[in-house]
């Protein structure tokens, strides 16, 4: 699971979680964003706190782990390199999860080399309860039919209201978060100031 992960909430454990138990997966990645090429410079927290609040918020839970791959590699993050990394460093039968939310996976296919990444792994986006994927597939004008691995699924998860904006700006107005992000992540928000000032970008 990538994402800019500013900061990681319980939306994104919670649909891990069930994604992990549903499809029988070994481990989950948690992979906090480079400089993505869609958000403007400036707009997103640096790295290192990002990629900390990742690793005390996935530490709970023995089959997630939070990677640097995307921040150590620096320069622009195109998820593609990413899934030819992991390629090489997992043996060759590997099945490669690409777990999104609805939003992400639908933007996903203007994304550069959308068609390779879709031949490389197995797609799995959260929906909300109620949400029409039969729409959101034909919005991106590909069935499972065209790949016959049937390359995407859709999971309805429950805390799918939860988002890193609403939440940044609930810290900017003094409301509260807890119960949104685990509670380490929380402390970490407070320790550091972060999301104090306007949302720059
Ligand atoms: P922002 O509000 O800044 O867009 P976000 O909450 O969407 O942040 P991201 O880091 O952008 O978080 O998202 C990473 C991935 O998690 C994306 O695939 C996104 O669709 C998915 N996601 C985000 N929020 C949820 C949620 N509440 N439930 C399930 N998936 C989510
Ligand atoms: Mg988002």
């Amino acid at each position: 699971m990538g994402g800019t992960f500013d900061p990681i909430h319980y939306g994104h454990l919670v649909t891990a979680e069930a994604v992990r138990h549903e499809f029988a997966i070994d481990q989950v990645l948690f992979i906090p964003t480079g400089q993505p090429p869609h958000k403007a410079l400036g707009a997103v927290s640096d790295a290192e706190s990002r990629y900390l609040m990742t690793l005390l918020a996935t530490e709970s839970n023995e089959h997630f782990y939070a990677s640097r791959m995307e921040i150590d590699r620096g320069g622009f993050t195109y998820t593609i390199d990413t899934i030819r990394a992991l390629q090489k460093i997992y043996s060759p039968g590997t099945e490669i999860f690409f777990i999104t939310g609805a939003d992400a996976f639908y933007q996903m296919f203007g994304w550069h080399n959308a068609e390779e990444l879709l031949g490389a792994c197995t797609f799995v986006a959260a929906t909300r309860p109620g949400y029409q994927k039969e729409e959101l597939i034909r919005r991106i004008g590909v069935t499972n039919q065209d790949h016959p691995r049937r390359r995407f699924h859709f999971l309805e998860v429950p805390a799918l209201a939860i988002s890193s904006s609403d939440i940044r700006e609930r810290v900017r107005n003094g409301r509260p978060i807890k119960y949104l992000v685990p509670e380490a992540v929380e402390n970490f928000i407070k320790k550091h100031r972060l999301y104090r000032e306007e949302e720059k970008g």
